[in-house]
């Protein structure tokens, strides 16, 4: 993105605000809903759950919706939460937020940091840590939610707001719909989302028409061979020197197979095989994750996959062909046009083009695309999560931004909270907005 100065996205907030009445009036109406959203972030982060065991999360996000006058279900899809508000005729929107957290042991040195641990799926002793700020989403959404039902008169519709499990595991979104999300509760003519976004700085809101994020496959590999003594490799296949071969041709595929001009990634994140130095372990596994942005390219890239795996593992002599298996693939998440089209012009048009920016798009996956896919037209909008001047300093000095999911991900709250609400409370009321003849 064009270089952007934290001076001049302050100088764009402050001159932004006395220029509209409704400005003006966004702007105090999320004063008076930030304190809450605050505390209750400070609670959910102090307080994170893995994927699909978000209870203690949903039990509070349903508690906070019904306080709030919504009609509230739990349980949806494992331990969603579908909060809906009527209020009169009109669209229906859905604003959704994630509950979970992940596997990570916190470093940010936060008073309020977690000090959760717990056993993960697998049974390994982990850390859980809100690493990829969706008690932010909560807290936004949940705010958003308060100035929404507290102030009826300047929106019709219905307001379906969701508390989503296991976005981490791009598996939550699907198990809302195939529990009934879309036809058990009013069917949305839009649905609407905000991640925050460390690479960015603070105060900004990010858009972008069309793919946003990547098609993304899990794929779990096991190379089998034949083990047995370190020292006898001649009475053994060994499946650690076929996995070795493995990954290293797995990384032609996109540099030799895949256009300049197409986006790829082949990632092998994890490799486990083997107890002890002088055994040959009789298989190795792999873990992979697989990134794109066209359906002809992941198809590409699986069967390519498929064929280096077995192809390396047959020059071996491996006594039986390897096991390939795919999991957890998630769908490019498109932002529908005509629909960002609307809600970006009214937000340069409401905050400044200072502040609103159209964002590149990146190689991270969400399962938000599930609902696109459901044939609602969509929107994921994004805000800048990191403090403006170290922004300023990793610009000037090249230097990387620290990414979600890293153990020391802290967002800059204050300004980070407060554009997720403004993003939210703006993007609603235009959608759901009160037609003319209404307000008389
Ligand atoms: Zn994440
Ligand atoms: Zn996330």
């Amino acid at each position: 993105m064009p270089r952007l100065t934290s001076a001049a996205l302050l100088l764009a907030i402050a001159a932004a605000t006395p220029l509209h009445a409704q400005r003006t009036s966004v702007a105090a109406e999320v004063d008076a809903a930030y304190q809450k959203g605050e505390a209750l972030y400070v609670d959910l982060h102090k307080a994170p759950e893995l994927s699909f065991h978000e209870t203690a999360t949903a039990t509070r996000i349903a508690a906070e919706l019904r306080t709030l006058g919504f009609d509230v279900t739990t349980g949806v899809g494992g331990t969603g939460v579908v909060g809906v508000l009527k209020n009169g005729a009109g669209p229906t929107v859905l604003l959704r937020t994630e509950l979970d957290a992940l596997p990570v042991t916190e470093a940010t040195g936060l008073a309020f940091a977690s000090t959760v641990r717990t056993k993960d799926d697998n049974g390994a002793d982990v850390g859980v840590m809100h690493a990829c700020g969706h008690d932010l989403h909560m807290a936004a959404v949940v705010s958003t939610a308060r100035i929404m039902a507290g102030d009826r008169s300047r929106w019709h519709g219905t307001l379906v707001v969701i508390g989503q499990p296991a976005e981490e595991r791009t598996s939550g979104a699907r198990a809302m719909i195939q529990d009934g999300l879309l036809t058990r509760f009013p069917r949305p003519d839009f649905a609407i989302a905000v991640h925050d976004d460390p690479r960015y700085p603070s105060g900004m809101i990010g858009y972008h028409a069309g793919p946003i994020l990547s098609n993304s496959d899990a794929i779990t590999i096991r190379i089998f061979g034949r083990g047995g003594h370190g020292a006898r490799p001649e009475t053994t296949v060994d499946p650690v020197v076929i996995a070795a071969r493995t990954v290293l041709t797995l990384q032609t595929i996109v540099s030799r197979e895949i256009s300049p001009f197409d986006q790829a990634v082949i990632t092998v994140g994890a490799i486990h095989g083997g107890t002890k130095r002088n055994i040959i372990p009789d298989e190795v596994r792999l873990d992979l994750t697989v990134r794109s942005f066209t359906d002809p390219v992941r198809q590409h890239l699986r069967s390519a996959i498929e064929r280096v795996v077995k192809a390396e593992a047959a020059a071996a002599a491996a006594p039986k062909e390897p096991s390939i298996e795919l999991s957890e693939p998630t769908y490019a998440l498109v932002n529908d046009t005509a629909l960002t089209q609307r809600i970006s012009a009214m937000l340069i048009r409401e905050l400044g083009p200072t502040r609103v920016r159209d964002l590149p798009p990146e190689g991270a996956s969400e399962d938000f695309s599930e609902f696109q896919r459901a044939g609602i037209p969509t929107l994921m909008l994004r805000v800048g999560a990191t403090e403006p001047a170290v922004y300023d300093k990793a610009i000037r000095e090249g230097a990387t931004l620290p990414s979600l999911h890293n153990a020391a991900f802290k967002p800059d709250l204050q300004p980070t909270l407060r554009a997720a609400i403004t993003a939210e409370l703006l993007t609603l009321r235009e959608l759901m907005s009160v037609p003319r003849a209404a307000t008389r």
